[in-house]
């Protein structure tokens, strides 16, 4: 198959296909990119594999970056444009299941795209529009099928991370997984204990936030790879219950968000603990939990201006298009309301600090002074106290300081 125009997103990145090429070396646009434009969806990034070695790649161009010269990759800026640059590799025998003993470069393409892990991630594009195409991945495009390159046990038993991908793509492209890949998948589900948690986690985050997700998810729920991660063994019933209680059409609009809905669906008690074992940032591990905690906090209560000043309009947002997903009532304009009357969104908007207090009320540094700060926060919040400084010095002495 040829394109007959290419998209211009490989247009732009054409000169530095054609630079290696005149080196006298082949290159090729290879991966996501090409599956997208195959199947036009949005373009992320164009990636480029090549038969030069990553020194010769270097040398070809006057701007790189060496961001994984072991695997063979060579950032490329040029055109405006940065390009990741792979040289052909094979990846032999995987002793841990997490890691190619060694990566072997090489010159041949066809061993390239024989090592990626689906037929629709394993085109080649040349820079005529020719869609290099081994393993029948366009047939599979045309029938929304995921398949793996090769033989399915042997691709998932090279690197389990695969068994992820393919829930995550399945997911993402809403495509069905082909029987004999769906086989494989959950025989060696196993092996997703072997694998890094922080890379599985990146796959079961895109699934749950890929627009498909339930298509995903199911895959995943009868494969039984939750047996095989973090916190999940036995959760069959809980998976189902998050896909039963949200909405068909709905589309987690953040990570969080849809981490939160997860752990709501698994009645997980301490929501910063099971995100801990799956090796998440504390930042993430604390909205998440904060989405968790505003969830459940409305199920009895309607919003107030204490709470949504606390945990911030964003995550309050997060909670309430649960809410809706879940087909419980909301209320986005009491929130806008009690936001737009808050008069701080944060105490370092008081106008009145500790330092004001040491020197101007002969406050001393400690618990005490922390616990006025708080009183007046609150008071703020409330809307009992205005943010001035006369009022707020005022507050202090007749509530206060005669405590
Ligand atoms: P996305 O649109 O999410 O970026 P992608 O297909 O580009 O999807 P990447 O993770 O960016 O996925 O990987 C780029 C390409 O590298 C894939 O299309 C696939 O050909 C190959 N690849 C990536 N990870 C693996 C893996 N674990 N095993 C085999 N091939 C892989
Ligand atoms: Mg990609």
């Amino acid at each position: 198959m040829k394109l007959n125009t290419l998209p211009s997103e490989f247009q732009k990145a054409l000169p530095v296909l054609e630079k290696i090429k005149t080196a006298g070396y082949e290159a090729y646009f290879v991966g996501g990119s090409v599956r997208d434009v195959l199947l036009k969806r949005p373009i992320h990034d164009v990636d480029i594999a090549t038969s030069s070695y990553p020194e010769e790649t270097k040398k070809i161009f006057h701007r790189t970056v060496d961001i994984g010269i072991e695997h063979g990759t060579v950032l490329v800026l040029a055109n405006g444009g940065e390009y990741e640059v792979t040289t052909f590799r094979t990846e032999d025998v995987y002793i841990d299941y997490r890691r190619p003993k060694t990566v072997s470069f090489v010159r041949s393409l066809d061993e390239d795209l024989k090592r990626r892990d689906f037929t629709v991630n394993a085109f080649a594009l040349d820079e005529t529009g020719q869609v290099i195409d081994k393993f029948g991945g366009l047939e599979d495009l045309e029938k929304k099928l995921l398949r793996a390159v090769g033989n399915p046990a042997e691709r998932f038993n090279e690197d389990a991370l695969r068994i992820m991908r393919g829930f995550r793509f399945a997911a993402s492209l809403d495509f069905t997984i082909e029987p004999q890949t769906f086989l494989a998948m959950k025989e060696h589900a196993p092996l997703l204990e072997k694998i890094s948690v922080e890379r599985s986690f990146i796959e079961f985050d895109k699934l749950l936030t890929a627009p498909h997700w339930k298509k995903g998810l199911t895959a995943f729920m009868d494969s039984k790879a939750y047996d095989y991660l973090p916190d999940l063994a036995h959760s069959l019933e809980k998976l189902q219950s998050l896909k039963a209680t949200i909405g068909d059409d709905y589309v987690f609009s953040t990570s969080e968000q849809a981490w939160a809905a997860l752990l709501l669906a698994l009645k997980i008690k301490q929501p910063k603990a099971f995100l801990k074992k799956w090796k998440t940032s504390t930042q993430f591990q604390q909205d998440v939990d904060w989405i968790v905690s505003i969830f459940r906090f409305r199920l009895t209560a309607d919003m107030d201006k204490p709470k949504l000043y606390r945990y911030g309009k964003n995550l309050v947002c997060q909670a309430e298009e649960l809410r809706q997903a879940q087909g419980l009532s909301v209320d986005f304009e009491l929130i806008n309301k009690l936001d737009a009357d808050l008069t701080i969104h944060d105490k370092h908007e008081i106008v009145v600090n500790g330092g004001m207090l040491i020197k101007e009320l002969g406050f001393a540094p400690g618990p005490q002074m922390g616990a006025v700060l708080k009183a007046v926060e609150e008071a703020i919040v409330l809307g009992s106290l205005a943010n001035e400084r006369e009022a707020i010095f005022e507050f202090i002495k007749e509530n206060l300081l005669k405590q």
